[in-house]
């Protein structure tokens, strides 16, 4: 089935050294989504990618919480909150993404995170859903009705990412191959898959396409 039309763009969430093996925030075989991402871009015209890109006195890290640590819960905009390494500080080395990752014919980079008030999952919204990075407006100005969602990590970025995608009006594809998991909970991966799938986002490998 050829899936990829005029109107598809490949979304490449957080492919960034924190979340990849040696990182700070890093993410099981996380670097294995790289030689396939690179392959999938020849097969996109619209390629974007998400930053995750947070000032040094982000909320969201534990050692800006005196007495907390990495997965210790706290309130944060309003919301329930996880705490998280220190990871993707802006500037850093860190903040880069794979320097493997062909990034030659992106069309633009959206980061996130900035805010050091509330943590940002999506590529689209901040958790909190006030601050929007443009990227919906932005797709849809270029006329994307159609989005195939890889990256990192599943079961949070890239999940929320694609539910935001759904949400807004686009057809929206998980690529199961091009992302991994971090799995706090060993079967994180799954359920996010799970959920992702009862909100219509249709789940596909790299090489259904
Ligand atoms: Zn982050």
């Amino acid at each position: 089935m050829n899936w990829i039309d005029e109107s598809s763009a490949l979304l490449i969430v957080d492919v960034q050294n924190d979340f990849l093996p040696g990182g700070s925030l890093a993410v099981h075989e996380g670097d294995q989504v790289v030689p396939v991402i690179n392959t999938l871009q020849g097969n996109f015209k619209t390629i974007i990618a998400t930053q995750d890109f947070h000032p040094a006195d982000h909320g969201s890290f534990a050692a800006n919480h005196p007495g907390k640590n990495p997965g210790d819960f706290i309130e944060l905009a309003g919301l329930k909150q996880i705490l998280w390494p220190v990871h993707c500080v802006q500037g850093s080395q860190g903040a880069d993404f794979h320097p493997n990752l062909n990034q030659s014919h992106w069309k633009k980079i959206f980061q996130k995170g900035k805010n050091p008030q509330v943590d940002s999952y999506s590529g689209f919204f901040d958790n909190a859903r006030r601050g929007d990075t443009g990227l919906g407006n932005y797709l849809k100005s270029i006329g994307v009705r159609r989005i195939f969602v890889c990256g990192l990590a599943l079961d949070y970025c890239v999940k929320f990412t694609a539910l935001d995608a759904k949400s807004l009006g686009f057809d929206t594809f998980l690529i199961t191959d091009a992302t991994r998991a971090v799995n706090l909970q060993p079967k994180d991966g799954e359920s996010a898959i799970e959920e992702m799938r009862e909100a219509g986002i249709r789940i596909v490998t790299s090489k259904n396409l």
